[in-house]
């Protein structure tokens, strides 16, 4: 599925297949010169064989093609080992770049998921469907690293990179500032939230993420092409829609907090969640993986805020409401 969105830039659209996704927008920016591809899809057949079909409709050669990666998740980094040829420049951030070489990447996410209250025999299996787990990119993967003002040009096309972390620590977004076009990733979506979630406890993301949309908010944007679903014409509104949800997400877990002490997984499992399951105990291990990411970025935020405290209960660590506050 091909979509023209402006004279030479098209979306091909990448099947995510039994993920809620549903599909990736891949981005392709044509040139006589070098061409432009904005994220890619999974490590998978069905990735790779929609990415081929589109390319070959659309005439682009991948020997002078180059790529920009908005951010390390699989669904967007993942097909670039068997995309990128010798020649290709890969734009990514600084750091992802070194994420994803880091080897205890997968050991440092399960005992944070255990200290966080993650079911012990459950915790294998929720990393084994890890997507980023099964679709990631294999292999070495050399990047040019971009950080914020840098530029990235393509025929008419001048674009500037936006630092937007909070989706993830290194997420970056394109700006075309005069045909005022934005690349957005998944820093803003259409009709699904972008996932905030926090696995190490080194920063506070939810936070981020806002002061991002703000940045963003700012921005003379007519057209944002997003990472999945449908393109936004919008912005402004569906900014502030997006910090109205997190808002209400706060105050939901605030209230479960009253209850008394609780651990993230516990918080996650008592929370809205917008999918076709009805209780959590049937959520497939890999949903109530990312409500836990989702629940502990929200907490983080809130103990950031003192609205609430921490405190360690054997190997776990337990929140509850900061009385003083
Ligand atoms: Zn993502």
């Amino acid at each position: 599925m091909i979509q023209e969105i402006l004279a030479n830039l098209y979306r091909i659209e990448i099947p995510l297949p039994n993920n809620p996704l549903e599909a990736l927008n891949a981005y392709v920016i044509k040139n006589s010169e070098r061409n432009l591809i904005i994220d890619t899809g999974w490590d998978q057949k069905e990735c790779m064989d929609a990415m081929q079909a589109g390319l070959r409709a659309l005439g682009v050669d991948l020997r002078k093609t180059d790529f920009f990666i908005t951010h390390l998740h699989a669904d967007h980094l993942g097909l670039l080992s068997r995309l990128a040829t010798e020649t290709s420049t890969i734009y990514f951030n600084q750091p992802e770049a070194e994420r994803i070489k880091s080897v205890n990447r997968w050991n440092d996410f399960v005992n944070f998921a255990r200290m966080n209250g993650f079911p012990e025999n459950e915790l294998q299996s929720a990393l084994h469907s890890h997507p980023g787990y099964k679709y990631g990119a294999k292999g070495d993967l050399s990047f040019r690293i971009v950080k914020e003002g840098d530029r990235v040009s393509i025929g008419d096309y001048v674009f500037k990179c936006v630092e937007t972390p909070g989706h993830t620590k290194g997420h970056m977004c394109l700006y075309e500032p005069n045909k005022k076009i934005f690349a957005a990733g998944d820093h803003i979506l259409s009709d699904i939230t972008p996932t905030i979630q926090l696995w190490s406890d080194d920063w506070d993301p939810l936070k981020e993420y806002l002061e991002s949309l703000e940045k963003v908010y700012k921005l003379d944007i007519e057209v944002v092409l997003p990472g999945h679903r449908g393109i936004i014409r919008n912005c402004k509104e569906r900014i502030r829609e997006l910090k109205d949800h997190h808002e209400k997400r706060l105050e939901e877990i605030v209230s479960i907090l009253r209850k008394g002490s609780q651990n993230a997984f516990e918080v996650a499992s008592q929370m809205s969640w917008d999918v076709i399951y009805e209780v959590w105990d049937t959520f497939p291990v890999s949903q109530k993986w990312f409500a836990t990411g989702e629940a502990i970025a929200h907490l983080k935020y809130l103990e950031e805020k003192k609205k609430i405290k921490r405190k360690m209960e054997g190997q776990k660590i337990a929140f509850s409401l900061n009385p003083d506050h």
